[in-house]
């Protein structure tokens, strides 16, 4: 566990004294609360994670342990693959064979050039990041994408998915910035070159010189 205020990492997060009866604990470093969204309602978490506060993103991908349980880690996997499969399907109004396969080809190439770039370019020689803080990094940051589940029943513009990436695609910079303790401009050009080679990656057959492979 860390403090959200700083990183510094904390063996607990608060005192219990009997039940409901907790204290806050203060972190050593900074001597702030360690974390407050502990007493904060859920609401406030959320809009601090709209507004890309880093120590909201520091609380749920460190501070949360239960909801990194296996089965919650890969059913959590397997709703964003669903959710882009059906952010696709809207953006091409209709569904045909080669959308699965432009989704999770999409994908792999994603997470290929997140984890390639975490080893060789955002981690510093004191910071290590695993793989499956990448995962959990990408997972929590596109929280935005539940707002997909609405726009498959009811009609809304095509710029709204566009607006939706682009503050998915900051998530992202935001949670890797977190995770990696790099630089902001590093993990904004990480996070969207991954996002472009993306796009390309599940477009390929639009493309005339690479269509010979369809
Ligand atoms: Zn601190």
């Amino acid at each position: 566990m860390i403090c959200v205020q700083c990183g510094h990492q904390i063996d607990s997060l608060f005192v219990q004294y009997s039940p409901g009866n907790i204290r806050l604990i203060k972190c050593d470093k900074c001597k702030a609360i360690a974390d407050d969204y502990i007493e904060c309602e859920f609401m406030i978490l959320f809009i601090d994670l709209i507004l890309h506060k880093h120590k909201a993103y520091r609380h749920l991908l460190y501070n949360c342990p239960n909801l990194y349980s296996q089965g919650l880690f890969w059913k959590s996997g397997i709703l964003y693959l669903l959710l882009d499969t059906s952010r696709r399907i809207k953006g091409e109004l209709g569904f045909s064979p080669w959308v699965l396969f432009h989704v999770f080809f999409g994908n792999l190439m994603f997470i290929s050039l997140l984890l390639v770039a975490t080893k060789t370019f955002l981690n510093s020689s004191s910071k290590t990041t695993s793989y499956k803080d990448v995962f959990q990094a990408i997972l929590v940051s596109s929280y935005l994408y539940i707002f997909l589940l609405p726009m498959m029943v009811w009609k809304f513009p095509y710029s709204v998915l566009f607006i939706v990436d682009i503050i998915v695609l900051s998530s992202n910079a935001v949670a890797f910035k977190v995770v990696t303790e790099s630089t902001m401009t590093r993990c904004i050009w990480t996070c969207f070159s991954a996002h472009v080679l993306k796009f390309w990656a599940s477009r390929m057959r639009e493309f005339p010189l690479l269509g010979a492979f369809y």
